[in-house]
């Protein structure tokens, strides 16, 4: 295994698009970091460059210490999973799983040695005469892992190898692959669109957005302290309630105005410490995890007021659309606590803002203050 840097990766495709710029990150030594951002993003772009299937406009890619930008695909030794997985059709899936192994001259006792540990650790020692078409969709992408597997690979690139299965499946693959990931050990890179998917099976996050980086981080990092609006409304499911806020000024405190209810703000509140003037402008982002239901005579000074526009009930949890004087805001509460509170649209409802939870975005740039 080895680690990977990529150095300020840039591709303009023919025609000047520019579908990287500037993306810079690293992988440690046996580590999992997912590229995560949406359609059109740059991940798939980024996975390629580091395979050697596209030609960097600008920067550099190094594996092990060692530049490869130049490199052949084949020289880089690195094993890829796609989505569809390519098996050869008219092999058994022992011989799909030798097949690189034979391109590097393997021994036949090699060979067996290691697919009997691949098949073993994968679960797919009983398939291994069967041919693809004889395999489900989840058997079929075991077997293409295995075959990524099966080579001594210096780092594994996969583009959302399991996106095309259905959702029971893929929850099963998830914990599949963490288990791979530990045993294996190996040094991962890995696309996917799916936050789920990338918050519970990677070490750290890429989310890329547009050809350039908003942030890396560890799974939770991402959630508890997003860097930009991007990543706070992109990561979170139901996604962050975003809204218009002004500072106001009372009897020298100093408020945040959301509906009814009012937010004491004070300097400790800014990520520089620089003080919240009266009459500044910003975003404001309220998790709907982080927002409680609360009766609508309760005297909390960080109640808000609104009537119930929707409700939704998922699995344990019910999602509150709130209207707010115009802007609806989802609040998130469990199965138990929502049978307190009516569900009929146009009822009156409150909620609880608690201060230590609510996030603050800078209005232009988008880059997040608190
Ligand atoms: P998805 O999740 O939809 O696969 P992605 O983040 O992987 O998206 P890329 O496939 O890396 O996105 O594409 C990034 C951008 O580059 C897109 O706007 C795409 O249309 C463009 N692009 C990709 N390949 C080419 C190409 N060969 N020529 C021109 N533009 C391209």
């Amino acid at each position: 295994m080895a680690d990977l840097q990529i150095e300020n990766l840039a591709k303009a495709f023919k025609g000047g698009f520019t579908a990287l710029n500037g993306v810079s990150l690293d992988v440690a030594d046996r580590e999992a970091v997912f590229l995560l951002g949406p359609s059109g993003a740059g991940k798939t772009t980024t996975l390629r460059l580091v395979a050697g299937l596209e030609d960097a406009t600008a920067g550099r890619i190094m594996i092990g210490g060692r530049d490869v930008t130049r490199w052949t695909p084949r020289e880089r030794n690195l094993a890829m999973v796609y989505d569809k997985h390519s098996l050869f059709p008219h092999l058994t899936i022992y011989e799909n799983l030798a097949y690189p192994l034979r391109i590097r001259k393997m021994s036949d006792a090699d060979i067996r040695r290691q697919i009997a540990s691949v098949a073993e650790t994968l679960q797919i020692e009983k398939l291994l005469e069967r041919r693809p078409n004889q395999l489900s969709g989840g058997q079929q992408q075991r077997v293409a892992i295995g075959r990524a597997l099966v080579r001594d690979a210096d780092v594994f690139l996969l583009d959302e190898p399991i996106s095309h299965l259905d959702a029971q499946l893929r929850a099963r693959m998830r914990v599949e692959f963490k288990r791979l990931q530990r045993d294996f050990r190996a040094t991962m890179l890995y696309v996917s669109h799916d936050q789920l998917e990338a918050m519970t099976m990677a070490d750290r996050i890429v989310l890329i957005n547009k050809g350039r980086i908003e942030q890396i981080a560890a799974p939770q990092e991402l959630f508890d302290r997003p860097a930009t609006l991007f990543a706070a409304t992109f990561i979170g499911e139901p996604p962050m309630n975003v809204m218009q806020a002004v500072i106001s000024e009372s009897n020298g405190c100093r408020f945040l105005r959301i509906g009814e209810a009012y937010i004491e703000v004070d300097k400790d509140w800014m990520q520089d410490g620089e003080a919240l003037r009266p009459g500044d402008k910003y975003l404001l982002g309220l998790r709907p995890q982080h927002l409680s239901l609360c009766p609508a005579d309760s005297t909390h000074a960080c109640r808000v007021n609104g009537t119930i526009f929707a409700v939704e009930t998922l699995g344990s949890r019910v999602v509150f659309d709130i209207d707010v004087e115009g802007t609806v805001i989802r609040a998130m509460s469990t199965i138990d606590a929502a049978l307190k509170y009516p569900r009929t649209i146009g009822a009156p409802i409150s909620f609880r803002i608690d201060p230590d939870f609510v996030y603050l975005f800078d209005a232009d740039r988008g880059r997040t203050v608190r």
